[in-house]
C-alpha cells in the first residue's frame, strides 16, 4: 500500500518548513536528492508537515477511489462518523440533514462513534479504579500511540490496553448488521487511515476517509442539504461520548472526577503531548496521574478543512451535543450500554523502536567544524529545521540532514562557488580570445588555399594538354578547356551551363577503349603512362594516374598530331629507340665492329635531318 504521506518533488521548493515542523524528525534530506522525503517507518501521522507546506507539496494518500468501489458493490456499508462533524460542517444547519446526505451517497448504516466513546469511557473508568500504583497513558489518539511505540518504547506497557472508540463502535455495528457489513470510518485525522489497519476480527474497519474527502464526495455527487429531509443516526446513539472531539470530552463521558485536587487524570493536547510523555517517563512516580493525551484535539484534526477556527468549532460542538442530549432516549441508551457491556475492548501494542544511534563527540565536532559552528549556542537560528546546531549536526551524522540545509554553510559555499565561477569565467574568456585568433588564422589560410586553388584551376585551363579528373563512378570532377575542345561542340555547349562538365559521366563522353583506362586504374590502383589511343582520326597519348586510392583518378592527354607535340615527340621517341638499343648495339659492336657505329651514326643523322627539316618548315 502507498505510504500515508509523500512529498511531490516537482512542487516542493525545498524550504524545509516541513523538517522544522516534524516533531519526530521523520523527514530526511539527502545530498543526491536535495528535496526532502518522508520516512514512513518514522512518521507518526500527525500531519504537522502538511499544515506548514506552503506549496501543498505533501500529498495525503487519497481513499476516495476505494470508497467509490465499496459503495458501487451493492453491499451493506456502514459509516462510522466521528462526532467532530459538528465543528467541520457548520454550513449544514442540522446534523440530521448531514446523516441524510450520507445515506444519499449509498451508506445503509450511519452510526455515530459517540456510542463507542461511551463504552470506552466506561472501560477507562473501570481501569483507573482498579489500577493500584500503575499509571496509564490513554490510547485514544493514534498519533500519541504511534509516538510511544516508536520513540518511547519503554512506555508501551503504560499505554492503556483499551481499543479506541471507533474500534468499539465497529464491534457494535458488526453485532447489529452482521459480519459481512463493510465499515468506513469518517474521521477528522489523517492518522486514522493507518490506524484502522491494526484492528482485526470483529473490530475490523475496511476504510478510513477524512472529512475533507467526504466534502469532496458530496460535491462530486451534487448532494446538498437543502434538497433533503431529516434522518437520524442509526441506533445505538451516543450520550456524552459526543464530547469526544474536545480533549477532556472522554473524561466527562466517563464521569471521572475533574476537580483539580481530586482528578486522577491530567489532560494535555497539542505539541505539549511530547513533553508530557517525557515527563511521564521521568517523573510519573511523583506525578501519580494517568495521562489523557492528544497531539491535536480531534475538532482541529488534520483531516478537517484547513483554516477552521477552534473556538467556533468548539461552540458548534457544544450546541450539537446539547441538541442530541435533549432528544436522547436515555433508557434506550442505558439498555444499549448494558447490551454491549460484555464486548471485549482489550488491545495490545507493539514496540517499534525508531530511535537512532547517538553519534560520538568526535564525529559531532567534525561536522560542527565543517559547518563553521565549533562553539554552537544551545539555540540555533532554526533555518535548518533543528532547534540547535548540535541537533543539526546530530541529524547529519544520523543521515537525516545535509550541511547544505545550514544557511551559513550554504552562503559560504555560495561565495566559494561564485569565486570559482569567476575564475572559470576568466579562463573561458581567455580561451575564447585564443579561439578567435585561431579562427582568424584559419580564415587566412583558407583564403590563401582558395587563391592557390584558383591559380591552379586557371593554369589547368590554359594547359595545351587535356586534363580530366573523375571519381570512382567516372563522374567528372574537373576538366580543362583543351579536354572540352577535344570532346567537340556538344561538350562545349554543356560546359556553358555546367562549367567544367562537373558531374558528367565519362562513359557517355568517351569510347570504351578510352574510359576503360580509367576503370583499370581505379580498380588496380596502378597508373598507366603514355598509352596511345586512336580517337576520331587522332593519336592521343594518354597517362592516367591515381590521385586518391580507389576514389579519384586524373588523366593528362596529349594530341600527338599537334604541331608542338609532333616534333618533340618524334625526337623523344627516336632518342628512346637509340637508348633502348644502344647497349644491344654495343654488344653487337663487339661482334660486328664498325657496323654498329655505322647504325648509330645513321639513326643520329635521321634525327638531325628531321630537326633540320622541321626548322626549315617552321621558318
Ligand atoms: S514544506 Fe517541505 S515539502 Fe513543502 S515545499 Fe517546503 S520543503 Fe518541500
Ligand atoms: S506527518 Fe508528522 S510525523 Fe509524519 S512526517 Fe509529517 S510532521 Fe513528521
Amino acid at each position: 500500500m502507498e505510504p500515508l504521506l509523500k512529498i511531490n518533488s516537482e512542487t516542493c521548493i525545498a524550504c524545509y518548513a516541513c523538517v522544522r515542523a516534524c516533531p519526530v524528525k521523520a523527514i530526511r534530506v539527502q545530498t543526491e536528492k536535495v528535496k526532502p522525503e518522508i520516512i514512513p517507518e518514522r512518521c507518526i501521522g500527525c500531519g504537522s508537515c502538511v499544515a506548514v507546506c506552503g506549496p501543498g507539496a505533501i500529498e495525503v494518500r487519497n481513499s476516495l477511489d476505494d470508497l467509490r468501489k465499496i459503495l458501487g458493490r451493492g453491499k451493506k456499508v456502514a459509516a462510522l462518523v466521528d462526532p467532530s462533524i459538528a465543528g467541520e460542517f457548520p454550513d449544514i444547519t442540522d446534523y440530521r440533514k448531514f446523516v441524510q446526505m450520507l445515506r444519499m451517497l449509498g451508506f445503509q448504516y450511519i452510526n455515530e462513534v459517540a456510542f463507542g466513546v461511551d463504552l470506552v469511557a466506561k472501560a477507562y473508568k473501570d481501569l483507573f479504579k482498579k489500577s493500584k500504583g500503575k499509571y496509564y497513558i490513554m490510547s485514544n489518539d493514534p498519533v500519541t500511540v504511534s509516538f510511544v511505540e516508536k520513540y518511547k518504547p519503554a512506555l508501551v506497557p503504560n499505554l492503556a490496553p483499551i481499543i479506541p472508540p471507533v474500534a468499539a463502535t465497529a464491534k457494535v455495528i458488526r453485532k447489529i448488521a452482521g459480519e459481512d457489513v463493510i465499515l468506513v470510518h469518517i474521521s477528522p485525522l489523517i492518522a486514522s487511515k493507518d490506524e484502522i489497519r491494526r484492528f482485526e476480527g470483529d473490530s475490523r474497519i475496511d476504510l478510513a476517509i477524512t472529512f475533507v474527502e467526504l466534502r469532496e464526495l458530496f460535491s462530486e455527487a451534487n448532494i446538498h442539504e437543502t434538497d433533503l429531509e431529516y434522518s437520524d443516526f442509526d441506533a445505538p446513539l451516543g450520550f456524552k461520548g459526543s464530547f469526544f472531539p474536545v480533549a477532556n470530552g472522554i473524561i466527562q463521558a466517563a464521569g471521572i472526577e475533574e476537580e483539580l485536587h481530586l482528578t486522577p487524570v491530567i489532560t494535555v493536547e497539542g505539541n505539549g503531548m511530547i513533553d508530557a510523555i517525557r515527563e511521564f517517563e521521568e517523573d510519573i512516580g511523583t506525578i501519580k496521574h494517568h495521562f489523557n493525551l492528544f497531539y491535536k484535539e480531534f475538532l482541529m484534526g488534520r483531516g478537517t478543512s484547513a483554516g477552521g477556527r477552534r473556538i467556533l468549532r468548539h461552540s458548534q460542538l457544544i450546541k450539537y451535543v446539547n441538541k442530541r442530549i435533549k432528544t436522547l432516549d436515555k433508557d434506550a441508551w442505558e439498555a444499549s450500554m448494558t447490551e454491549f457491556e460484555s464486548l471485549n475492548l482489550n488491545r495490545t501494542f507493539r514496540a517499534d523502536d525508531q530511535s537512532l544511534p547517538v553519534p560520538s563527540e568526535s564525529k559531532l565536532n567534525k561536522i560542527l567544524k565543517e559547518i563553521d559552528q565549533l562553539n554552537p549556542s544551545d539555540i540555533g537560528c532554526g533555518a535548518c529545521g533543528y532547534a540547535s546546531c548540535t541537533d543539526f549536526a546530530t541529524a547529519i551524522a544520523q543521515g537525516l540532514a545535509i550541511p547544505e540545509m545550514c544557511n551559513i554553510y550554504a552562503s559560504r559555499n555560495r561565495q566559494d562557488h561564485i569565486q570559482s565561477l569567476k575564475i572559470s569565467n576568466e579562463k573561458l574568456a581567455q580561451a575564447q580570445d585564443a579561439l578567435k585568433r585561431s579562427e582568424r588564422l584559419a580564415q587566412k589560410e583558407k583564403e590563401a588555399a582558395r587563391e592557390a586553388s584558383e591559380i591552379v584551376r586557371r593554369m589547368l585551363h590554359k594547359l595545351p594538354s587535356m586534363v580530366v579528373i573523375c571519381d570512382m563512378n567516372l563522374k567528372i570532377i574537373q576538366t580543362n578547356d583543351s579536354f572540352i575542345e577535344m570532346l567537340g561542340e556538344d561538350a562545349k555547349e554543356i560546359n556553358e551551363v555546367v562549367p567544367g562538365l562537373a558531374g558528367a559521366d565519362l562513359k557517355t563522353l568517351l569510347p570504351y577503349n578510352f574510359y576503360n583506362l580509367f576503370t583499370y586504374v581505379l580498380a588496380q590502383n596502378e597508373s598507366i603512362t603514355n598509352r596511345d589511343i586512336h580517337h576520331e582520326g587522332k593519336i592521343l597519348n594518354v597517362s592516367v594516374f591515381v590521385i586518391e586510392k580507389e576514389k579519384i583518378v586524373g588523366a593528362v592527354i596529349r594530341d600527338m598530331s599537334a604541331p608542338e607535340v609532333e616534333k618533340e615527340e618524334v625526337v623523344k621517341r627516336l632518342t628512346e629507340v637509340i637508348d633502348k638499343n644502344l647497349s644491344l648495339a654495343q654488344q653487337i659492336g663487339f661482334i660486328l665492329g664498325e657496323g654498329t657505329s655505322e647504325a648509330e651514326r645513321m639513326l643520329n643523322s635521321i634525327i638531325e635531318s628531321y630537326n633540320l627539316r622541321q626548322d626549315l618548315k617552321d621558318r
